[in-house]
């Protein structure tokens, strides 16, 4: 792989003044710069100003009041985006952000502590707030940094930080007159560009030293329709942890057809009936049914704290028996690929469902360590100003055997899910309600009309009981943002074709 770095000094990035403390205490440093091309400079490598030795330091700093365990984690961050709309080019933004988060764990305290000022008085002060959760008189001394090889499951040959905004400005134009171009209904097309790139440097009481660096991109069409008082949106996107090599003017034109598809097909969508059906779910398109509905009550904070309606289900029958579910974050070039989590334990696959039995949660170290059970790789932190809580990567429901076609073949009436949209869950009980942006009638086995306003609901571990019928064809898809307690992780989701025996759909029509 291709080394984006230089070494740059920090001051070049950084406000003066910066200031330290424990979490919430500071703000985020945001440096939105104009859409001309960006510094020579760009991308440094935050480990030119910290060497190994003054981490080391930093970590015996953090446990000198007797903490367990100290955690020094290292983010320097670059995002870049352009967005088109209205027939001209409507934003473009750059943002760098640079920080260190310190901290230490003992017994179920945590100690957190950033400080966007890399400067060795102020980062030995943030250890020093860390370490006050713990009042020991032993004193653990920290194991030397020993650096850790890691694989890579990202797809990045260019980064996408080293092009120019006006260059990825073509692709959103292309989009733009493709989509005007397809249908006079169309009447707005909303195109954008967006690339993260991350360099993180975990190092820990137990030796751990691990860089990475993380790259995730998209291109995103939005499209609008309009025909006397109806109203349709359609939109599509290619994203992941990718390199600029993957965006091109043919992959611009592609997503806008397909926007367009979306929203002439639902133009003449009818009111969705309401009442119980059963549903099919279109492949790889409703993995966010499986990540909100299910993924986040698997997660080990609320499954230790007895929140999660799956936390006596160990072990048990929580699904039907053709029912797997899994979170891999070793998925190449997906948006929730990870090589390390935030915590620097290596991304893995972790079955959740298998055949029908709870068989794990998803693990931060934390959580792990007062369970006593095995890390799972999904310790994640929205940034250094957040400490790691256990997060999902890429999540999906495993392949079945059952023919596609016959699975929509069986049903009589019911609702086709081409396309799950954003959904709402309470993980206490799993009850959820999802909107569907793009749905169809199922008559006699065939699919038939587009309807509107369909809203799913239900409860999580219902539906799991209800899943009939799970199709080969599985496909990991998209992604999108994912928040939880106030953080926000790029994940994506996946699913072949299925069918759910019977769910309630709310809908206008009666
Ligand atoms: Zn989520």
């Amino acid at each position: 792989m291709k080394t984006y770095f230089k070494p740059v000094t920090r001051r070049k990035f950084l406000k003066t003044g910066a200031a330290g403390g424990v979490i919430i205490a500071t703000l985020p440093i945001w440096k939105l710069c104009s859409c001309s091309a960006p510094p020579s400079d760009f991308y440094v490598n935050p480990a030119s100003d910290l060497s190994k030795e003054t981490l080391e330091k930093l970590i015996e700093i953090a446990l000198q009041k007797g903490g367990e365990f100290a955690e020094v984690y290292v983010e320097y961050k670059v995002d870049n985006r352009v967005s088109l709309e209205e027939n001209k080019i409507y934003g473009a933004g750059r943002g760098v952000e640079m920080g260190v988060g310190i901290r230490v764990l003992h017994g179920e305290k945590t100690g957190y502590a950033y400080c966007d000022d890399l400067s060795f008085d102020k980062l030995k002060q943030t250890a020093e707030v860390a370490s006050f959760i713990a009042a020991e008189k032993e004193v653990r001394q920290p194991v030397g940094l020993k650096s850790s090889k890691i694989p890579s499951y990202y797809l990045v040959k260019v980064a996408p930080d080293s092009i120019v905004p006006k260059k990825k400005a073509k692709l959103l134009w292309k989009a733009n007159s493709v989509g005007r171009a397809y249908d006079k209904k169309i009447n707005q097309v909303n195109v954008g560009f967006s690339d993260v790139n991350k360099k993180i440097i975990i190092a820990n009481s137990e030796g751990t030293w691990v860089e990475d660096v993380q790259t995730i991109s998209r291109l995103f069409v939005s499209i609008s329709a309009i025909e006397g008082d109806k109203r349709s949106r359609g939109y599509a996107y290619k994203g992941g942890t990718l390199g600029y090599e993957h965006y091109d003017l043919k992959l611009a034109e592609e997503l806008a057809k397909d926007a367009c598809r979306m929203a002439m097909a639902m133009l003449p969508a009818e009111d969705a009936p309401a009442g119980e059906y059963p549903i099919v779910m279109a492949k790889g398109r409703c993995g966010t049914f499986f990540h909100e509905a299910i993924g986040h009550s698997l997660e080990s904070d609320g499954i230790r704290k007895k929140t999660s309606c799956f936390w006596d289900k160990k072990g048990k029958m929580i699904a039907s028996k053709i029912t797997s579910l899994a979170d891999d974050g070793t998925i190449p070039g997906a948006r929730g690929a990870i090589n390390v989590d935030d915590e620097g334990t290596p991304a893995q696959k972790n079955i959740l469902i298998d055949k029908g039995i709870c068989s794990n949660f998803l693990y931060d170290r934390l959580n792990a360590g007062l369970m006593k059970a095995k890390l799972t790789g999904n310790g994640r932190r929205e940034s250094y100003q957040h400490y790691p809580i256990p997060r999902m990567t890429n999540t999906y429901l495993m392949a079945g055997e059952d023919d596609p076609e016959s699975i929509v073949k069986s049903v009589k009436k019911g609702i086709y899910v081409a396309r799950i949209g954003g959904g709402n869950v309470t993980w206490v009980t799993g009850r959820f309600v999802f909107s569907v942006p793009e749905g169809y009638l199922i008559e006699d086995g065939k699919i038939t009309k587009p309807l509107k306003g369909i809203q799913l609901m239900g409860k999580g571990p219902e539906a799991l009981k209800n899943i009939v019928m799970v199709g080969p064809d599985l496909e990991i898809w998209g992604g999108g943002t994912c928040g939880k307690d106030g953080q926000a992780k790029p994940v994506s989701d996946g699913n072949p074709t299925l069918k759910v025996s019977k769910i309630t759909i709310g809908g206008a029509k009666v």
